[in-house]
């Protein structure tokens, strides 16, 4: 009875959360997190943090600052991803990493339903709010531009199906060869973005709501 009592009260407490507007609430066991600047860890890794600037798709800015973390194994393991990519002459240009909820639900607000494929339902959080998720895509080592993929990030078109057959024969390459490299290192690609790739372990990392600049800096490696 007494435990009756204590899981209603923990429901109503629940639903109150929700109904405030804040992250779901989850029950589980989750590791502590442990985000990490990727550019602490290989100053290499190039970044456009479109989020950080009006260049994306809801034109405004939602980050103050220009950085990208994640969690600690995906984050080693994508350092291991752009140094196995070297010898085919790319880097790894990452668009985002680590994302706090209210900036998930933020995307969601902001976008029509039938373009909902493409942002994750705040309800349930994104694996971009586990720090298990990053948004990225090739660079050219020798001229340091980003490569063709037969589309653009954040482009809500058909384009940026992993399935979509069209782009030429080099960009659909360039795609194979991202999305190779990722899946050794243990990322899944999203079959709706080429560009968004999922870390093996998500499950074992919590919803955060942390802003970037609450984030501990990463000791360089
Ligand atoms: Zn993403």
């Amino acid at each position: 009875m007494k435990a009756l009592a204590a899981s209603v009260v923990l429901v109503a407490i629940a639903s109150l959360v929700r109904a405030a507007g804040g992250p779901p609430v989850e029950n589980g066991i989750f590791r502590p997190a442990d985000l990490v600047e990727l550019t602490s860890l290989d100053p290499t890794i190039r970044l456009d943090i479109r989020y950080a600037t009006a260049d994306n798709f809801v034109h405004r800015p939602v980050y103050a600052e220009a950085r990208a973390f994640l969690e600690r194994p995906a984050a080693e393991a994508l350092v291991r991803v752009h140094r196995t990519l070297r010898k085919d002459g790319y880097g790894l240009l990452v668009f985002d990493g680590y994302r706090p909820w209210a900036v998930t639900k933020a995307f969601w607000d902001a976008t029509p339903e039938k373009k909902r494929i493409f942002v994750a339902d705040p309800s349930k959080g994104s694996k971009h709010n586990r720090g298990c998720a990053v948004d990225l895509t090739l660079y050219d080592l020798a001229t340091g531009r980003e490569v063709d993929m037969g589309g653009a990030y954040d482009e809500m078109s058909k384009r940026s199906y992993v399935t979509w057959p069209g782009g030429g024969e080099k960009a659909r390459a360039h795609r194979d060869v991202l999305r190779n490299a990722m899946e050794l290192q243990g990322f899944f690609v999203y079959p709706w973005e080429w560009w968004h790739f999922d870390y093996k372990d998500w499950t074992e990392y919590p919803i955060l709501d942390v802003p970037f600049r609450e984030i501990a800096p990463t000791p360089l490696q």
